[in-house]
């Protein structure tokens, strides 16, 4: 059996760490003492997010769980500053929702072309360069570059496209899909299901085009996770409208009516929402018809119920225009295609104030330094007012400017957290 078809995975994230600062002082002969002269480390590489219409599955993160962008390289001597590390894309196909691992919650939806910066790389450390000044001439400290952002997320596939097609296996969907549109699905006569789903533009007049997706078959039980469909169905969540495919030849010895139905129950339990969706019904295979009669007696069981009806042969390519046209007369009613906004607030880091701060003085200075002080900092959005409001109240809570008056700071004084300064107002 062919690899069956991934839609969610789970993966992990990582930005790069920041480089280091450096501690270099300038030689040059006949010069005492030269000024330092140690370089900022880089900035630790972003972990992007890329659309990428070339994949129609998740598979590639079945094996693949982990994912860690490169390093910011530290500072050297001479003000030599280190690169920054190289952002990590990581490419998804079109539609992938990412969400919090823990909270379910959707972080972002990949249905737009912008790449979207998932975890941003640790800031470079400052080298000592940064803190000469004609009164502290010689700063025999630099700053550790900041750890990179790092996020557990699930990807969950689905599909962007405004018609999807929908029926039992074998009726024809893949044909119609291939005579559309110039997708080239696999296309085979026996009773098994597509198992990766296809896209197709179909191309209607020079302005007008949609796209159609040719989802993995739903089979009977699908929704009560009987075999294939349970996980497909969720493709066909975005589509704005469904085409239902029914054999109406006989040939196989298949009831349209109650094929019809069959398929529609399945949707109603996954998604009553979903089994409200607008659908057009396609009788497929009239080149094969022995007679009519299946056909008028689905033409009968769906007309009441308000579904438009076309009869067609996918084959052999007849009424499959007259389709394309209504369907686009269609989606034109219609409400364009859903993008989820995002519902995940990133939640504030935890602090752990146990864990000790360094304090350095140097001229007035006061250098604040922990590794919890850096995880929160790695966290805070500086450009943001709640997010300031937040740093400084978690500052407060946890004690930093008590022991900074502990230490005898003064009004005025300049308070730098990893090149971060303010002014110290009590
Ligand atoms: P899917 O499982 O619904 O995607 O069905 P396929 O598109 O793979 O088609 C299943 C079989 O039905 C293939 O052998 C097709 O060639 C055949 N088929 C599809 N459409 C027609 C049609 O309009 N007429 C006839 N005679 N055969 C068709
Ligand atoms: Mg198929």
């Amino acid at each position: 059996m062919a690899a069956g078809f991934v839609d969610t995975a789970r993966i992990s994230v990582h930005a790069g760490k920041g480089g280091n600062g450096a501690v270099a002082f300038h030689r040059e002969k006949y010069v005492a003492a030269g000024g330092p002269d140690g370089g900022d480390g880089g900035a630790g590489g972003n972990i992007v997010l890329q659309v990428d219409d070339n994949m129609s599955t998740l598979m590639d993160f079945r094996y693949k769980r982990k994912y860690v962008a490169e390093n910011g390289v530290d500072g050297q001597g001479a003000r030599r500053n280190g690169r920054a590390g190289k952002p990590l894309i990581i490419r998804v196909p079109r539609g992938t929702l990412v969400r919090d691992a823990e909270t379910k919650e959707i972080i972002k939806d990949m249905s737009d072309g912008e790449p979207y910066v998932l975890c941003k790389g640790g800031r470079g450390g400052w080298g000592n360069a940064h803190f000469a000044t004609p009164t502290r001439q010689v700063p025999r400290f630099a700053k550790a570059g900041l750890e990179g952002e790092s996020h557990d997320v699930i990807l969950e596939l689905k599909l962007l496209a405004d018609v999807g097609l929908i029926g039992f296996p074998n009726v024809g969907k893949s044909t119609l899909l291939s005579v559309v549109s110039k997708a080239q699905p696999k296309i085979a006569n026996y009773h098994f299901t597509t198992l990766f789903p296809n896209l197709g533009v179909v191309y209607v007049d020079e302005e007008t085009s949609f796209v159609m997706a040719d989802i993995p078959g739903i089979i009977e039980g699908a929704s009560e996770g009987a075999g294939l469909g349970h996980d497909f169905l969720r493709h066909i969540d975005r589509c704005r409208l469904l085409v239902h495919v029914v054999d109406v030849s006989g040939s196989e010895g298949r009831d349209p009516v109650a094929d019809f139905d069959a398929i529609n129950a399945e949707l109603q339990n996954w998604s009553p929402e979903l089994a409200k969706r607008p659908q057009i019904v396609v009788a497929n295979k009239t080149d094969i018809m022995a007679d009519d009669s299946l056909l008028i007696a689905l033409r009968e069981h769906v007309e009441p119920l308000g579904f438009p009806i076309f009869p067609l042969s996918a084959a052999s390519h007849t009424g499959t225009r007259e389709l394309v046209f209504k369907v686009a007369e269609k989606l034109a009613e219609l409400p364009p295609v859903t993008v989820y906004e995002p519902e995940y607030v990133p939640r504030p880091p935890v602090v752990d104030a146990d864990e000790p701060l360094e304090i350095e003085v140097e001229d007035g200075v006061w250098y604040v330094a922990g590794k919890w002080l850096e995880r929160l900092m790695a966290n805070v959005n500086f450009s943001d007012y709640e997010s300031r409001m937040f740093f400084d109240k978690a500052l407060r809570e946890n004690g930093v400017f008590a022991q900074l008056e502990a230490r005898g700071i003064q009004d005025g004084d300049t308070v730098d957290l990893y090149g971060l300064q303010f002014e110290y107002q009590r």
